[in-house]
């Protein structure tokens, strides 16, 4: 974090705003995040004489935990969404990267009182 700090300081300030431009150039659509964690649990149904009764339990399945928290807990995911959950969460994470980058150089424009 340090060295990457170091880094926009030796930076002049019209290569500072190229790699803001760039950076919200990447950011492109911003349709397909989501913010949370995916897990996956295994159950236990409960009826006796099942082979998760036997240790066999049933799953994987998935599930869903918003961030900041919304309604709550974990929320199962079916099979067929588990993809774009993945997909979305990965999205997310490459936005708010992104979005720490331009403020990163924001806050060094500050610095140098050119920030508009
Ligand atoms: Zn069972």
């Amino acid at each position: 974090m340090d060295a990457h700090k170091n880094d926009l300081r030796d930076l002049s300030t019209d290569q500072l705003l190229a790699r803001r431009r760039a950076a919200a150039a990447r950011l492109g659509d911003v349709e397909q995040v989501l913010s949370g964690t995916l897990t996956e649990q295994s159950r236990r149904c409960g009826r006796p004489g099942c082979r998760c009764a036997a240790g066999e339990p049933h799953g994987p399945y998935a599930y869903f935990t918003a961030r900041p928290a919304g309604r709550g807990r974990a929320r199962y995911v079916p099979a067929s969404q588990e993809e774009a959950v993945r997909r979305c969460l990965q999205r997310d994470a490459e936005v708010r990267s992104t979005l720490a980058e331009i403020s990163a150089i924001n806050a060094e424009l500050l610095a140098r009182r050119e920030l508009e």
